[in-house]
């Protein structure tokens, strides 16, 4: 049987993946295992450790689970290098899921212990951090941890060769 869609009041254990992507700009795409999709939005700054920084997560369609399983550089994009990362990924525990918020524990590499995905606007939502045992103040694990969790290769090391992408 699938996995269940999260429904309110009810935890659901799933998959999570944060893939660090050099399209047009460079951003990270949060997505989550809902069934047999992974609902997704795009952090263009990246998640943070820190419960003091709202990053905002703008969601985008959902991808098919085997998306959510590429590191490579996807050929003939027209703007960045193509690169993705797996930058992070493990199991989650989507605690609630109502229209607009959407509450879970991150049992990744990077991520992990409660966040919080709210939306704010039309196509504007906020990813924060909650305030617990796991969370770092002042931390900025983007920086501290730029790596594929799966490959330990950086995306600039994932799009060596490729044009434009060397530096
Ligand atoms: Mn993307």
């Amino acid at each position: 049987m699938a996995a269940a869609t999260p429904a309110y009041g009810r935890r659901v254990s799933t998959r999570f993946v944060v893939q660090l992507h050099d399209a047009t700009t460079l951003h990270y795409d949060l997505r989550i295992q809902a069934g047999e999709v992974l609902r997704s939005w795009a952090v263009p700054k990246g998640p943070s450790l820190d419960p003091g920084v709202r990053r905002l997560a703008v969601p985008v369609d959902d991808h098919s689970l085997e998306a959510g399983d590429f590191e490579g550089v996807h050929e003939g994009q027209r703007r960045g290098s193509g690169a993705v990362i797996i930058w992070d990924e493990g199991p989650v525990d989507v605690l609630r899921d109502e229209p607009g918020h959407l509450a879970f524990t991150a049992h990744g590499g990077k991520l992990s212990g409660g966040f919080a995905l709210t939306r704010t606007g039309q196509r504007r939502w906020i990813l924060v951090k909650a305030r617990d045992e796991q969370a770092r103040p002042g931390s900025d694990i983007t920086t501290e941890r730029p790596e594929s969790v799966r490959s330990g290769r950086t995306w600039r090391e994932l799009a060596g060769g490729q044009a434009g992408a060397s530096s």
